[in-house]
């Protein structure tokens, strides 16, 4: 069994501002995350995006555009020598403009299903993995399926940071502190 870190990637990876991120020169790196997911590789955890895209189903850009963007966002990455293993977004929203993507699924987070079907698709067991993510549904969705979570205060996690009243998910500033201090 493989152990893995689940990465939410916009505000955790990638820069969120801009919100709905979808253009390839809207791609930046968070400092330290290439660092951070270098760690990852080195410690043998397998480094896995999972991400709502529910732009794709508002009409703001298509699978197409989420394709070159995180091509774009792992070139970056390589450059600081951290590989993603693998990506999987989720392209729904209950309200979206695009009959396509218009339901109710079961892989938007806060929902587990990205992260079941990465645990499947990729043999890794849960227990020893990890959750990364800057907004309260990353957190819950980690909890869902057992896995240790850590909510990162870069992208939406300042303002998110009160729905964590009362939890104990630890907190780091950023991707590579949360990596430092809370993965082994
Ligand atoms: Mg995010
Ligand atoms: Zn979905």
């Amino acid at each position: 069994m493989n152990k893995a870190a689940f990465l939410d990637r916009d505000g955790v990876i990638t820069e969120d501002p801009p919100h709905y991120a979808h253009r390839v020169d809207q791609v930046r790196i968070i400092p330290g995350s290439g660092e951070a997911i270098r760690l990852l590789n080195e410690w043998g955890y397998l480094v896995i995006v999972v991400s709502n895209q529910s732009g794709i189903a508002r009409g703001y850009y298509q699978e197409r555009d989420v394709a070159l963007f995180n091509e774009e966002m792992k070139r970056q990455l390589s450059l600081e020598g951290a590989h993603i293993d693998a990506i999987y977004y989720c392209p729904h929203h209950p309200d979206g403009s695009i009959e396509k993507y218009r339901e109710v699924c079961t892989c938007r987070k806060p929902q587990p299903g990205m992260i079941i079907q990465a645990a499947k698709q990729h043999q890794i067991n849960l227990k020893t993995s990890f959750l990364i993510g800057d907004k309260f549904s990353d957190i819950v969705a980690g909890n869902a399926v057992n896995c240790r979570t850590i909510f990162v205060l870069t992208g939406h996690g300042k303002d998110e940071m009160h729905h964590l009243n009362g939890s104990t998910v630890p907190v780091a500033e950023n991707l590579l502190d949360a990596v430092k201090k809370y993965v082994i």
